[in-house]
């Protein structure tokens, strides 16, 4: 899942970026309300993992905007606020889930999967843009119908070209995208990754942007 951890305890929020990344989630971490909000106004996301008490803006306000302005986004409250009213006020304002600080990494672990499986019951498991086709589940793609076969990486980054088809990434967005923050990589595996992807499937699939990076490019 596309994971959006919003969590100002550096360490917490190290660690969870580690395990969930392992577990082949790809994690964006904010550490700032305002900033959240900035990101779920631009991006599309699985799953909010959200802490309430933030610099900028508070948890609930950031919950309160995203389920008015009509977003299914799953949510998981992870807060030190333990009280039963503001456990009431969170599941009210639109939270999947609430689990309170200290907490268990096994239990959010196993709360996230409950979390997937329900969207994944709920949502199309097929992403498709043009002659492209990713299936979620199965994390295989087709061309034109056609099977492609991708390892891990290349899989990945298509998928996050297919999910944000305007948008352009740089190199170090896309690295963290794909390598999480703990792995060194190569200082061009980005490059070899999208000359990979264009040889296997087509030469316009992705667009150099000159001094900037990539994004998806014609694929109708
Ligand atoms: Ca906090």
């Amino acid at each position: 899942m596309k994971i959006l951890l919003v969590e100002d305890d550096e360490l917490i929020a190290s660690g969870l970026q580690l395990a969930l990344g392992r577990l082949r989630h790809r994690v964006e971490w904010s550490a700032d309300g305002q900033q959240a909000q900035r990101l779920l106004d631009t991006e599309d996301f699985d799953l909010v993992i959200l802490d309430l008490g933030l610099p900028g803006k508070d948890g609930f306000d950031i919950l309160g905007h995203l389920r008015m302005a009509g977003s299914a986004v799953s949510v998981l409250i992870l807060s030190a606020r333990d009280g039963i009213k503001d456990r009431v006020k969170g599941l009210d304002l639109g939270a999947d889930d609430y689990l309170t600080k200290p907490f268990d990494l096994d239990e959010l672990l196993a709360r996230v999967r409950v979390l997937e499986r329900r969207r994944m019951s709920s949502a199309n498991h097929v992403l498709e843009n043009g002659r492209l086709a990713l299936d979620l589940n199965a994390m295989t793609v087709t061309w034109d119908n056609q099977p492609v076969e991708l390892p891990r990486r290349e899989w990945m980054l298509l998928r996050l070209f297919v999910e944000n088809p305007q948008r352009v990434y740089t190199r170090s967005q896309i690295e963290d995208a794909l390598y999480g923050w703990s792995e060194g990589t190569e200082s061009n595996a980005i490059d070899v990754h999208v000359h990979h992807l264009r040889k296997k499937i087509t030469p316009d699939l992705i667009k150099t942007i000159r001094g900037i990076g990539y994004r998806l490019g014609e694929v109708a």
